[in-house]
């Protein structure tokens, strides 16, 4: 578990990784830089480790040497970490996997369940997930497999078609993170969308987006007609220009 300060991450208190790794592919993926680097060059104890198949690894004791990235950015297990939200006692928002996403459609479901049985030993925290693929919270909603005291975020970038609408009843919130263009905001009319949180690419990738100004304040706009709070990240505080906008969503332990 890494606090906030640590991950650089304004909008939770700590991050949690017991899934690493990501076939998304976004050409724009922080994570993935971080977990390529620090592939260690020795890969000893193989022996905790197996690989169920798939492209897919588990690690399943905690070593130095930078073990936890042995698999680069693979999809891993990494199930000694599932104890660590109940070690805990300090009520924290917790960014779940902020090195991956739980929600691929190449992640197993006992995974997905690994987790939130680990969330569900520690309820005192808020656990906030992330997806490119929030269809597969429809799925696991449609088998009652959606446990609906968390919040269940999504991300777009204003480059993808108009979202699937998800018509949820559990709590959503969207990343419109890093924002590549304008995004369709039809979801604020037809989800539970709670609160949209805002953030520019960060990094110096060849063909890096600044997002404009005006998409902002469109944004924000649109938000305040809805009625949902905006959180901005503080990448965005030079085009802003002003200072954040960085509102909590209601019903949200702080
Ligand atoms: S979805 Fe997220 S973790 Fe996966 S490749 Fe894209 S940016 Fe990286």
């Amino acid at each position: 578990m890494n606090k906030q300060g640590k991950n650089g991450i304004e909008w939770c208190d700590a991050t949690w990784n017991p899934v690493t790794g990501c076939l998304h592919g976004c050409e724009y993926c922080y994570a993935r830089r971080i977990a390529e680097r620090f592939v260690p060059k020795e890969k000893d104890n193989w022996d905790d480790c197996t690989q169920p198949g798939n492209g897919l690894h588990e690690i399943r004791r905690k070593n130095s040497n930078g073990g936890q990235f042995k698999y680069g950015f693979a999809p891993t297990l990494h199930s000694y970490r599932l104890g660590e939200p109940a070690r805990i006692k300090k009520p924290q928002k917790i960014f779940v996997c902020s090195m991956a996403d739980l929600f691929g459609d190449w992640v197993p479901d006992e995974w997905i369940r690994e987790v939130f049985d680990a969330c569900e030993r520690a309820p005192w925290h808020t656990y906030l997930f992330l997806t490119k693929n929030p269809k597969r919270y429809r799925k696991l909603a449609g088998h009652g497999d959606l446990p609906p005291q968390h919040w269940y975020g999504y991300t777009l970038t204003g480059i993808e078609q108009r979202p699937e609408q998800l018509y949820s009843n559990w709590r959503t919130f969207v990343s419109l993170e890093p924002l590549l263009g304008m995004p369709d905001m039809e979801f604020l009319r037809h989800d539970n969308t709670l609160w949209v949180i805002l953030g520019a690419e960060t990094g110096n990738r060849k063909g890096n987006v600044v997002p404009k100004r005006e998409w902002i304040q469109d944004i924000v706009d649109q938000c305040r007609d809805a009625w949902v709070p905006v959180f901005m990240k503080n990448s965005l505080k030079d085009i802003w220009g002003a200072p954040l906008i960085q509102e909590w969503p209601k019903g949200m332990k702080l």
